[in-house]
C-alpha cells in the first residue's frame, strides 16, 4: 500500500527560480539541505530530518515552506500532532504556491480531526474502534520514537501512541520528583503480543506480571528498558496498558536515575509509581484502611525499611500507596520535593519528613504521624468504600425486589 504520509515529490522539487545572486546562493544551500532532510526522513530518521530541514525553514521563502512540510511530516510520523500542525500552518503561511498551501492546509486539517478521533489521554478512555484497532497484532515490527523514548510494537499505531504518551509521563514524573536536569537517557521500550511473548523476552518475573522497568549495563553504558504486553489473557487490548501500565513501569525509570539504582527505599519508588498511574485503584485505599481497622497494617517503621514485599505483597503495595499519598496530601509541592531530596541524600524517613516540613526534630513525631496517617487511611477507606457502594446500587436497573428469587 502506497504511504499516504509521504509528501508529493512534485510539492518539494518544483523550485521557483531565484531572482537575485544573494537569495540564489541562500536557496542553494537550502536546497541542498531540504534534499538531506528528504534522504533522512525517508530512511526513517525522523529526528535527523527535522535537524536537517530546520535552518532551511527558518532562512524563509519557498524553500523554506518546503522545510516545513518535511519538518511536519517528521514531526507526523513521530507522533507529534499538535507541533506537526504548526509546522503546516508556517508552511502555509510562507508558500506562494496554492498547490503547496492547500496540500499543507488539507494535512492539517486531517492531523486535527485525527486528534479529535483519536485516543484521549486526558481522559484516559480508550473509544471501542481504538481498542479493537490497538489489538491488532501484526508478523512485523514497528518503530516510533519521541525525543526520550523509542517504542517497537507489533502494532503501528500503538507504537506511535506510546511514543507520544511516554515522552509526556517520563518528563511529568522526572521533573514531579524535583529533577533540574533533563532526563538523559532513551528509553527503550517493547511491545509484546502476548504473556507468552513476553515471558520470553522479560526478565523472570512472577506469572501474573506483564510489565517490567529495568536498567541494562550494556558496555558500561546504561540503557533504561520497558516491556510491556499488549493484549490480556482474553486476546483483547489490555486497558490498564495506557493509563496505569506505563505511566507505572515509567516513574520506576524516572525513580531509578533520580535516585540512583536501587536507591530509593521499595515503599516509596513502589507509592511515586502508583500516585504516576491516571486514577489510582480504590482498591488500595480501601484495603489500607481495612488493614489498620483489623489491626492488621504494618507499623510505618517496618513499611519504610522493607525491600522486598515478602508479606502480604498486596498489602504492602496498598499501604506504601496509602502512605505515600498521605505524605503528598500533607505537603506544598515544594516540600514533597525537598521531601523526595533529603531521602535521596541518605536522610532517614523520620528526619527526612520533618525536614521537609520545617518542624524542629522530635523523638515522638514518627509515632504522631503514624496516627495521624492511620486516621486518614480509615477515612478514606470509609469514603471510597461509600463511594463504590452508591455507584454500585445506582448502576442496577432497579431496586432488589425483596420478593424474587
Ligand atoms: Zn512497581
Amino acid at each position: 500500500m502506497i504511504n499516504r504520509y509521504i509528501i508529493p515529490a512534485v510539492l518539494l522539487i518544483a523550485a521557483p527560480v531565484a531572482i537575485t545572486v544573494a537569495a540564489e546562493s541562500r536557496s542553494d544551500k537550502s536546497v541542498e539541505l531540504i534534499q538531506k532532510a528528504l534522504a533522512l526522513l525517508e530512511s526513517g530518521n525522523e529526528n535527523a530530518a527535522q535537524q536537517a530541514a530546520m535552518p532551511a525553514a527558518n532562512a524563509g521563502g519557498e524553500q523554506g515552506a518546503r522545510a516545513w512540510l518535511i519538518i511536519a511530516t517528521a514531526r507526523y510520523r513521530l507522533g507529534e500532532l499538535e507541533s506537526a500542525i504548526e509546522a503546516y500552518d508556517l508552511c502555509r503561511k510562507t508558500s506562494s504556491s496554492k498547490t503547496i498551501r492547500d496540500y499543507a492546509f488539507d494535512r492539517a486539517l486531517t492531523v486535527r480531526k485525527e486528534i479529535r478521533t483519536r485516543l484521549k489521554p486526558e481522559t484516559g478512555e480508550i473509544p471501542q474502534d481504538a481498542a479493537k484497532r490497538l489489538a491488532k497484532v501484526e508478523q512485523v515490527f514497528h518503530f516510533a520514537s519521541a525525543p526520550n523514548i523509542f517504542v517497537r510494537a507489533r502494532n503501528p499505531e500503538l507504537a506511535r501512541v506510546i511514543a507520544s504518551r511516554a515522552q509526556i509521563l517520563l518528563e511529568k514524573a522526572w521533573y514531579g520528583l524535583g529533577a533540574e536536569i533533563k532526563y538523559p537517557h532513551q528509553i527503550r521500550i517493547f511491545v509484546h503480543a502476548d504473556r507468552h511473548e513476553y515471558a520470553a523476552a522479560a526478565p523472570p518475573s512472577p506469572d501474573w506480571s506483564c510489565a517490567t522497568a529495568r536498567v541494562d549495563n550494556i558496555d558500561g553504558k546504561l540503557i533504561p528498558r520497558i516491556d510491556l504486553t499488549q493484549l490480556d489473557e482474553n486476546g483483547q487490548f489490555d486497558s490498564r496498558l495506557l493509563d496505569r501500565i506505563l505511566p507505572h513501569e515509567l516513574c520506576h525509570l524516572a525513580v531509578s536515575e533520580y535516585f540512583g539504582p536501587d536507591r530509593c527505599p521499595l515503599f516509596l519508588t513502589e507509592g511515586l509509581a502508583m500516585m504516576a498511574e491516571k486514577a489510582g485503584d480504590p482498591s488500595r485505599q480501601i484495603l489500607a484502611g481495612q488493614s489498620f481497622m483489623a489491626d492488621d497494617a504494618t507499623g510505618i517503621n517496618d513499611l519504610v525499611s522493607q525491600e522486598m514485599p515478602l508479606r502480604k505483597p498486596e498489602l504492602f503495595y496498598s499501604l506504601s500507596y496509602s502512605l505515600v499519598e498521605f505524605l503528598h496530601s500533607r505537603m506544598s509541592s515544594a516540600q514533597f520535593k525537598a521531601f523526595l531530596n533529603h531521602i535521596r541524600t541518605g536522610c532517614p524517613f523520620s528526619h527526612a519528613v520533618q525536614r521537609a516540613m520545617g518542624i524542629s526534630y522530635e523523638e515522638g513525631f514518627i509515632a504522631l504521624l503514624a496516627e495521624t496517617w492511620k486516621k486518614h487511611s480509615m477515612q478514606q477507606s470509609a469514603l471510597l468504600q461509600a463511594v463504590q457502594q452508591a455507584v454500585q446500587s445506582a448502576g442496577k436497573p432497579d431496586k432488589p425486589d425483596a420478593g424474587k428469587p
